[in-house]
């Protein structure tokens, strides 16, 4: 049985009107503010589980804490506890970020799988919390210098310079994988997806 607390607060985070600010492609994938909204029914209708308690990652270094964790194989959505999301800004951040890995699930999976290579699945996800972060004026930080999101926000101010509005007009901006190299490379390291791992893929089979 979905959380029906944490349910209404993704549901509030996805008709935020930052969240239709998000509109990007990247390594040929779409992230969009009508993706998003299109998704609110999987939350409501419980398609997309939420629940209290997130799993461990065996591949991180014990004791590293996630708040907040979409599983696909589940389509699951695991949150620290039920307030999450509800008043803190970084919160409703993550969400935004793991919402973009079921928006994967939902317009990229397919039976039998469909595979993307985790470590530009992660990129895309930073970015596009970082677009949610910038576009709601939230306040924050300061982050860890070299950290996913620090390079995440850094690319949508750069972008944002260039195009002088960046998914604020409807447009959906196309995200070069040249101006995302150093994003790409802090979620490599965030995520511990470099050596042996940097060919991990994340696995989406749809709804
Ligand atoms: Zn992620």
């Amino acid at each position: 049985m979905t959380n029906k607390v944490l349910a209404e607060t993704v549901i509030r985070v996805l008709s935020d009107p930052a969240i239709t600010r998000v509109n990007f492609q990247l390594y040929g994938r779409f992230v969009t503010g009508n993706r998003y909204l299109s998704m609110m029914s999987l939350y409501s209708m419980g398609f997309i589980d939420c629940v209290v308690g997130v799993p461990p990652n065996p591949d991180l270094p014990p004791g590293t804490a996630r708040e907040c964790l979409y599983v696909p194989e589940h389509h699951r959505m695991h949150f620290q506890n039920e307030q999450y999301g509800s008043t803190s800004h970084i919160e409703k951040s993550n969400i935004a970020h793991e919402a973009t890995h079921a928006l994967f699930d939902s317009f990229y999976g397919a039976t039998g799988g469909t595979h993307i290579l985790a470590i530009e699945d992660e990129a895309t996800a930073w970015l596009a919390q970082a677009v949610y972060f910038h576009r709601a004026g939230l306040l924050g930080g300061p982050f860890i210098d070299g950290s996913a999101l620090a390079e995440a926000l850094k690319l949508v101010y750069k972008l944002a310079d260039g195009s002088g509005a960046f998914g604020s007009d409807g447009r959906i901006c196309t995200v070069s994988p040249a101006d995302a190299m150093p994003l790409r490379q802090a979620a490599a390291a965030d995520h511990k997806l470099v050596g042996g791992r940097a060919t991990i893929e994340s696995v989406y089979n749809g709804f």
